[in-house]
């Protein structure tokens, strides 16, 4: 196991080119590799936590400059890019990325930029990465795509033709809940250059320790992922024919409407599943709470089972006419699905769901 180097500088002229931890770390660089090895890249950058990855990458624009946006992008990103980067000018234009005029929108607004996310949060809307890379690598546009969800092992955007793979590594990669982290991989030395240019000028390197834990949780990623995606895949099905079910959303379930996609650029369809419920706002909420294995949470990807109710958590802040247009109704859940022994995930769902009829 490699030690933590809590060192904020470094003796100067040492052999491994450390000076001062803003701008690099041991144990940064060994998390780095690990991430290089899983996104199959050349290089990675690790940053404090996925924000502040979005942060490095959204700060290599200039006033004037576009961001095309997938319209269902993680709250915190929308956040971001409204509330602080349009203060520096910086625009967004949100549309639909399953829609087929995304591609005309491509080469009409020629923006600086194009961010994706797939699946999405918390819809679980699944993008067609490789058309829409080819799009946009024939107008030279480098494109973004949030892989929190799948990670390196269930998705790979570079190989599909993305610029930068974002991953917030305080999900799925750490997997414990007990670190925040994020990361980009890439295979553009320039872009990778800027990333860590990002990193020192504004400070948004991660501490040492919290890399030596992400590190540690990495080793058993694909064990977690294993357990966690065969358990959400058989909770998907076992709550699509529940009479208080409206309808889920899992990527690889043959009723999901870009299950074609889905089975294409995913090795498995994740962990986290969708669902709408037949209940009203307070009924669909005193059902999440009344889940015992189920806390009520925000965030995802840990070994521990979670469930948000997007409308009171983590939609909050959205207007309801954002609402309405992204699909995001009072009766939905989100569950997060963890290692946990499948019987005990599956009675505890059904109790709940039971009482709502
Ligand atoms: C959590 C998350 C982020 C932000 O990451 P933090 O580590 O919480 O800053 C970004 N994108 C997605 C898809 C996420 O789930």
């Amino acid at each position: 196991m490699p030690p933590i180097f809590p060192s904020s500088t470094f003796a100067h002229g040492n052999s491994h080119g450390f000076d001062y931890t803003r701008s690099g770390n041991p144990n940064f660089r060994i998390l780095q590799s690990v991430l290089t090895s899983i996104e199959n890249c050349e290089y990675s950058s690790v940053f404090a936590s996925g924000v502040s990855a979005i942060t490095a990458v959204a700060s290599s624009l200039k006033a004037g400059d576009l961001i095309l946006c997938e319209e269902n992008l993680y709250g915190c990103t929308v956040r971001l890019f409204e509330q602080i980067f349009q203060k520096f000018g910086i625009h967004t234009k949100w549309i639909d990325f399953t829609n087929q005029s995304a591609l005309e929108e491509i080469k009409k607004r020629l923006p600086a930029m194009i961010w994706l996310e797939s699946p999405t949060n918390p819809l679980l809307k699944v993008l067609d990465l490789s058309t829409i890379c080819d799009a946009a690598n024939e107008v030279n546009i480098p494109v973004v795509v949030d892989n929190t969800f799948c990670t390196g092992l269930l998705q790979r955007p570079l190989e599909m033709g993305a610029t930068l793979s974002l991953t917030s590594t305080t999900k799925y990669i750490n997997g414990h809940s007990d670190a925040l982290g994020g990361a980009i991989c890439t295979n553009d030395q320039e872009w990778h250059d800027r990333m860590m240019l990002a990193q020192k000028a504004l400070g948004l390197h991660p501490s040492p320790f919290d890399c030596w834990l992400i590190t540690r949780g990495i080793k058993t990623l694909p064990l977690r992922l294993e357990r966690q995606v065969a358990n959400a895949a058989a909770l998907a099905d076992e709550l699509a024919t529940h009479p208080s079910v409206k309808w889920v959303s899992y990527p690889f379930r043959e009723d999901h409407p870009q299950h074609e996609i889905a089975i294409k650029q995913m090795k498995a369809g994740g962990a986290i599943i969708t669902v709408s419920l037949k209940g009203t706002q307070a009924q669909t909420y005193s059902t999440c709470k009344s889940l015992k294995f189920f806390t009520m949470a925000e965030s995802l990807g840990g070994v521990e089972s979670l469930v948000c109710h997007p409308a009171t958590m983590t939609h909050a802040a959205v207007d309801d006419e954002t609402k309405s247009q992204l699909g995001i109704d009072e009766s939905l859940v989100r569950f997060s699905i963890g290692c946990e022994d499948l019987p005990d995930l599956s009675i505890d769902i059904q109790e709940a769901l039971n009482q709502l009829q």
